[in-house]
């Protein structure tokens, strides 16, 4: 090939000292050796350390972390015992204030690099439409916090006889967490950013099992019956769901094994099997039955009262995710008359916490179950202003513009992918006043504000919020203003 040969200043297997620079979107610290990069698992930046290369591409590569020569001084112990095998944290080396910092920062890089936008304070002349971001909202207390745990199964021969006579026990039930990088399997009864009761139940749910002798579903052979254990509480309610999602209808001993659950979990409301006999990573098939007591669990944030089917979407992290809705309700501003659409609504968390202010909300969201879930929780709340419909975001919310439905607030809250083409150009067509951006991935947020940029929006601030402490994820509130108005 011709151009310009990049030149390897480092060989494979070579022990080399780095300084490092940056950390990457996962976390990885990116270091610098003889102007080369190699990203480097566990380093933070500001330190310099010896490493081995480990993998070698064109202009860039992977080394292993050997030493710390300069750590950084924001560099902590991670807590947490199977922090390195497990790779379901990222950021547990470095101090909770350095993870906020960072989150901003990462968020500040997204805007300008991919949004193309100027941000207040980075750099120079910033002028008096650039974007503010705000210090990243962070927990006082960020562990426990999870209110989702989904847990796969496998199994595994323990070896047994502590006299040295090595026999090794049939294969039994276990279930943790995939070990970085891998789809092995490793027991874990206790993770440190999960609420206890999910600890607990699953654990509980492994030791039930294995009485019963229920095997784990084997990716590679496609023989076995259970593939994850989900378990959903309700922080307020106390409320608990167990999922057990299954490579097939059967459950052998199915009373026997509810029976079990109910007496040993108390505060179990439902028992759901989801059946997903496919040969994917998706963990839910499409099959969903109730085997015992509610197909929901009730939830409360802010005084409002949700109910969470199996299938439906709901923010993982409550205490965060009120913060989260008050900024989106206030950067909405509603006086009481306005219309608004609430796009990407899921069981229609935002919809009813602007509903309280608006005239009227309209909901959109693609998993039926989660709209079955909104338009009773609306009614469970006494709101009578929200409406909701399933379908596609980007089909329904044009189809309501030609009917007539205007709206002078739009709230999105998209997945990682970002919104589709098409709603964003309804946006524009539409051209509300206001538009509320809530994401879960800064990149596809700078590249859809771009869009709305170019259309006549102004982004004016960004508030991160820390959903997902101790890992690389970050949540954003986002208002854009229409420029004319
Ligand atoms: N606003 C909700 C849900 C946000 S998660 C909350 O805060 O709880 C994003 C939601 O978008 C999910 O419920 C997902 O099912 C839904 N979704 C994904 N793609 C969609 C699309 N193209 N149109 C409508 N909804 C979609």
């Amino acid at each position: 090939m011709k151009g310009k040969a990049v030149q390897v200043p480092v060989a494979k297997n070579e022990e080399v000292v780095v300084d490092i620079v940056g950390l990457t979107h996962e976390g990885e610290g990116v270091g610098r050796a003889d102007g080369f990069t190699l990203f480097i698992q566990g380093a933070l930046p500001g330190e310099r350390v010896r490493a081995k290369v480990l993998k070698l591409k064109k202009t860039y590569g992977y080394a292993k972390l050997q030493e710390l020569l300069v750590a950084s001084p924001d560099r902590v112990d991670a807590p947490c015992a199977i922090y390195k095998q497990c790779g379901g944290c990222q950021l547990q080396h470095l101090s909770y204030k350095a993870q906020l910092a960072w989150k901003r920062q990462h968020v500040v890089d997204n805007l300008e690099r991919i949004g193309k936008l100027r941000v207040a304070g980075s750099g120079e002349g910033a002028a008096d439409d650039a974007v503010v971001v705000h210090p990243t909202l962070g927990m006082s207390e960020p562990w426990r916090y999870r209110n989702k745990a989904s847990v796969p199964m496998g199994m595994a021969a323990t070896v047994t006889g502590g006299d040295g006579d090595g026999l090794v026990s049939p294969e039994r039930l276990i279930g943790g967490f995939y070990a970085r990088g891998s789809h092995r399997i490793i027991d874990m009864d206790e993770c440190m950013i999960q609420h206890s009761r999910n600890d607990e139940i699953v654990a509980r749910v492994k030791e039930i099992g294995r009485e019963l002798g229920i095997t784990a579903y084997n990716e590679e052979t496609g023989r076995g019956l259970l593939r994850h254990v989900m378990v959903r509480v309700g922080f307020v309610s106390g409320e608990a769901m167990i999922v057990l999602i299954t490579n097939g209808e059967r459950i052998p001993q199915v009373e026997r094994w509810i029976e079990r659950i109910r007496e040993a979990i108390p505060g179990v409301t439902g028992i759901v099997q989801n059946v997903n006999t496919r040969d994917t990573n998706v963990i839910f098939g499409d099959k969903t039955r109730v085997l015992w007591g509610s197909e929901v669990i009730y939830d409360e944030l802010e005084g409002i009262r949700f109910a969470i089917s199996a299938r439906s979407f709901y923010q993982v992290n409550p205490v965060q995710t009120v913060e989260l809705y008050r900024r989106a309700v206030e950067y909405a501003a509603l006086s009481g008359g306005e219309r608004v659409i609430d796009a990407y609504c899921g069981i229609g968390t935002i919809s009813l916490f602007l509903a309280r202010a608006a005239g009227h909300v309209y909901g959109v969201e693609i998993v039926p179950e989660a709209i079955e879930d909104a338009k009773r929780n609306a009614e469970l709340n006494g709101i009578t202003n929200a409406s909701f419909e399933a379908g596609l975001a980007e089909v329904v919310i044009p189809r309501w513009r030609r009917e007539g439905i205007v709206a002078d607030v739009i709230v999105v809250d998209p997945p990682r992918k970002g919104c589709d083409e098409a709603l964003l150009e309804t946006i524009l067509a539409m051209r509300p006043e206001r538009v509320v951006y809530v994401s879960c991935n800064p990149s596809t947020l700078a590249r859809d504000l771009r869009v709305l940029e170019d259309g006549g929006y102004r982004t004016v601030e960004v508030q991160p919020v820390d959903m997902f402490p101790h890992t690389v994820h970050v949540e954003c509130t986002v208002l854009l203003k229409w420029r004319e108005s």
